[in-house]
């Protein structure tokens, strides 16, 4: 068994030592990979165990531990390991660059994966046809900050196709939205060039959903953070992309309970969420995890006052999600269907976001079509409704 890891917070560490644990349970021998593969030590003082351990990226390590381990047979063309897509054949992660230049102080990502390295327009674009080919429906563009798509490359130009295409976020959309499918923008830093994008939603080119991890709305905690953004200038952007998209979902992810982080701050993190009126959130309590430069500052929020925040956070968000939902009964939305009776709108990344539950139709809908439902009941999080 090979796991994947991820070392990004103290919950993930554990997460990812839980699922070795289960593994090596299950079955004895695990390859271990993936961010958490850094921290080799750990890993060994918990599961000595392990056959391998191999960091992020290392596709020819963990294929030289599989060779190493497994008993060698003739080659096969049809059964040996040549890259596997672990996601449904309808939907697939498109990964457009790797690292991140910036240095939030909660975070050591770039301690693992580096500086900012963006893979060739051209290459992007191949996968991305590939995946169309084979029968992928929706594109979800993933990196650790899309909206810096090509800064290190100095947006150099690629080919899409033979015709000149710049190593750049809304060059690589404007190319997606050619392929014919959903495609959703994930982890999106609120930059003001995140505008030009806009108009490729409005026109219906990709879909009408930004992915935007805010974090916090109090200065003085985005200083600590190191974020740049400024909550009233973060408020004028989502009122400037509504005024040109107005069907958009915004997503976004938020933490409470940073170091520091005074009640009236957390208050007005709380008013923030109040104004900006998001489609869907997500919040945290803040995680000390090992290495990062937050866990340095002053006053640390205790650990319980961090969930309570945390828990409050999510009530007034839940009943921000349960009234926008609401507006959508009565309305027919088209869906990608997931499972039978189960589907996502444009408005529903899935895994994080809610879905569209339905009924109906003489033709039973099967996963990866596109259908159409009509919007009979809501909760705080997903629609339900009838096939039309
Ligand atoms: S932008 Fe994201 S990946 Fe980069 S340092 Fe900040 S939190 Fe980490």
């Amino acid at each position: 068994m090979i796991v994947n890891t991820c070392g990004f917070i103290d919950a993930a560490v554990q997460e990812s030592l839980d699922a070795i644990g289960e593994a090596l349970a299950e079955n004895g021998k695990v390859i271990v990979t993936g961010c958490l593969g850094v921290r080799e030590k750990t890993i060994k003082e918990v599961h000595p165990a392990v056959l391998a351990i191999t960091g992020p990226h290392d596709t020819p390590g963990v294929m030289n531990a599989v060779h190493a381990h497994l008993p060698p047979k003739p080659h096969d063309p049809y059964t040996d390991l040549v890259g596997v897509k672990l996601t449904p054949p309808h939907y697939a992660y498109l990964k457009i660059s790797e690292g991140c230049n910036h240095r939030c102080t909660f975070c050591i990502i770039p301690s693992m994966r580096g500086d900012l390295v963006s893979r060739p327009i051209g290459e992007v674009m191949q996968e991305a046809e590939n995946l169309v080919k084979a029968g992928v429906k929706e594109l979800l563009v993933i990196s650790q900050d899309t909206s810096a798509y090509g800064v290190d490359v100095k947006y150099r130009t690629g080919f899409v196709k033979g015709k000149p295409t710049k190593t750049r976020m809304v060059d690589l959309c404007r190319a997606l939205g050619e392929l014919g499918v959903w495609v959703r923008l994930h982890y999106v830093y609120p930059y003001p060039h995140v505008d030009e994008v806009l108009p490729l939603m409005a026109e219906g080119k990709i879909l009408p959903y930004l992915d935007v991890p805010f974090q916090h709305a109090s200065p003085r905690i985005l200083k600590l953070m190191r974020r740049p953004a400024n909550a009233e200038k973060v408020l004028e952007r989502i009122r400037g992309w509504r005024a040109i998209c107005p069907e958009i979902t915004i997503r976004s992810t938020f933490i409470a309970g940073f170091p520091g982080e005074t009640e009236q701050e957390f208050s007005e993190l709380l008013a923030f969420l109040d104004e900006a009126q998001l489609d869907r959130v997500g919040c945290f309590a803040y995680s000390p995890v090992e290495g990062a430069a937050a866990n340095q500052l002053p006053d640390p929020v205790p650990a319980e006052l961090r969930e309570e925040r945390q828990a409050r956070f999510m009530q007034a968000q839940e009943r921000i999600s349960a009234q926008k939902l609401k507006r959508k009964v009565g309305t027919t939305l088209e869906v990608l269907v997931d499972e039978p009776g189960v589907g996502r709108s444009s408005a529903d990344a899935p895994e994080i976001d809610g879905v569209v539950r339905f009924e109906g139709a003489r033709v039973a809908a099967r996963p990866g079509e596109f259908r159409n439902v009509l919007v009979e009941r809501s909760d705080a999080h997903d629609l339900f409704g009838r096939l039309r």
